[in-house]
């Protein structure tokens, strides 16, 4: 079931401007994935069975429109968990939490809902079992994210070393008997990554790895769909918060495929002045940012031209993650 989100889209106007009209090129799949539509339904549905307020320890998902519509239905947003007054039930983000989260809402006796996306908790237990074969885990992801602060909370601390770059590889320093794995991010550039796990393979010749790198179908499916329209666009916006990981990775996705490209989160961040010149426009979403936000845009962008939409479909999804038990019955 789709996460329910109001249709704030205005309806569009043609105007009678002179100017040429905008040929829009908008890629799919984009936006929302499985994951986050399983966070958004938990806390939906948590709000439901306990009641407001329901907290959410970090926003749920990266996208300020997602977090105020839920906030409205009665989610409290914080940042940590001694944020939660006791007895107050507690969702953790799509994103995964270290493991000593859990376990203080547990010794607290919270009523605790885990909305770590699958494919996150999938690399989770990847970790696990590397460290207990004895194995020092290469993580390949971007400092801070709260993805990679979750997985390298799973393992004993000095268990695991983050790479973010073919620089950093180049960099390490283990001994030539140190038994090495790799993992990476749900969320990072498909080409980069591949890069860094070629630079890993090099140095390090008996690491092993998952037989695929981690990052999620979602991920890969909406870098694919950007590499499809950016040729043919002279700028690509993609919509999404400047802290959403696979956002970033659209727009960087976009730029090498020779397009310029913009992260705006609403329709009401687009300047006129980008689309001076521009015939061709390729429109995407993140995998946070619902549908009803790219119909705002459209809509924008047709009270400044005709604008003639183009879907470019380059795979179809039909991934459905289960919600967690305690809110099946
Ligand atoms: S982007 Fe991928 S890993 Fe993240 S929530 Fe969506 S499906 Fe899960």
């Amino acid at each position: 079931m789709n996460a329910s989100f109001p249709d704030s889209a205005a309806a569009a106007t043609l105007p009678e401007t002179g100017l040429p009209p905008l040929h829009l090129l908008i890629a799919a799949p984009r936006g929302f994935c499985a994951g986050v539509d399983r966070a958004i339904e938990i806390v939906e549905r948590a709000i439901e069975r306990y009641g407001a307020p329901v907290y959410v320890r970090h926003e749920i998902v990266h996208n300020r429109f997602v977090v105020d519509t839920l906030k409205a239905k009665g989610a409290v947003f914080v940042e940590e968990l001694d944020e939660v007054p006791d007895g107050k039930p507690v969702v953790f983000s799509a994103h995964g939490v270290p493991k000593v989260v859990p376990m203080a809402a547990t010794e607290r006796g919270l009523d605790w809902l885990d909305a770590t996306c699958p494919l996150v908790s999938k690399v989770h237990r990847q970790a696990e079992r590397k460290v207990e074969a004895g194995r020092h885990i290469l993580f390949v992801g971007h400092k801070g994210h709260p993805e990679v602060i979750g997985t390298m909370g799973q393992v004993p601390e000095g268990a695991m070393t983050l790479v973010e770059t073919v620089e950093d590889v180049a960099r390490l320093d283990f001994p030539a008997d140190q038994r090495l794995a790799f993992l990476t991010q749900t969320t990072l550039s498909v080409d980069d990554t591949a890069e860094i796990i070629a630079a890993l393979k090099a140095r390090f010749p008996s690491i092993v790895g998952p037989r695929a790198e981690d990052i999620c179908y979602a991920t890969s499916n909406r870098q694919a769909a950007v590499k499809a329209i950016a040729p043919r666009c002279q700028l690509v916006l993609v919509i999404g918060a400047p802290n959403s990981s696979n956002s970033l990775r659209l727009v960087e996705v976009a730029e090498r495929e020779g397009s310029k490209a913009r992260l705006i989160q609403r329709a009401t961040e687009i300047d006129p002045a980008w689309l001076e010149g521009v015939t061709s426009l390729g429109l995407t979403a993140g995998a946070s940012a619902p549908e009803v936000l790219v119909r705002e845009v459209v809509a924008k962008l047709g009270t400044w031209r005709q604008v003639h939409e183009e879907p470019v479909t380059t795979t179809e999804e039909h991934m459905v993650f289960k919600l967690p038990r305690q809110l099946m019955s």
